[in-house]
């Protein structure tokens, strides 16, 4: 796969669930999409993250991704998916907290307090587990499956 195909693969994705989440009102992120070799992937922040002064998210794809069907499509037949939609999925929650939680409600900040230290790095706060309730209600499922899958 050329790097351009997956990276409409990954913006299909995006809008895919997007779409099932985020009003259309509000406007899409930018997706960027980048390749690493072994040793730029191993540096600091060489990761996936939603930027909200840019209303972006980054993925991050190791170069010989591109050659590993699993690493692209995961497990098709035992229906496992591959660990970018994972991460491409926890992003968009990121958007949605930034974008649609004005307020921490009592189910974010009562889920917050049972799995404390459940993710680290900033931007894990009450508002996140909010928008974990809100798009697992969305996605028809409990927040724990949710959970799982991000
Ligand atoms: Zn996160």
């Amino acid at each position: 796969m050329t790097k351009d195909e997956l990276t409409e693969k990954v913006c299909a994705e995006y809008e895919a669930i997007r779409s099932s989440l985020i009003d259309s009102s509000i406007p899409k992120a930018r997706i960027q999409v980048d390749f690493l070799s072994e040793t730029e992937i191993s540096k600091p922040n060489q990761v996936p993250a939603y930027f909200q002064d840019a209303h972006k998210i980054r993925m991050v794809f190791l170069e010989s991704d591109l050659d590993d069907p699993l690493a692209i499509n995961g497990f098709e037949f035992s229906g496992q998916k591959p660990v970018w939609k994972t991460e491409l999925l926890h992003e968009i929650i990121h958007e949605y907290q930034f974008n649609c939680v004005p307020v921490a409600t009592e189910a974010g900040i009562q889920l917050m307090k049972s799995l404390c230290g459940n993710f680290s790095g900033p931007g894990h706060d009450e508002k996140f587990y909010t928008a974990i309730c809100e798009c697992a209600d969305k996605l028809g499922l409990t927040p724990e499956t949710l959970l799982k899958n991000i």
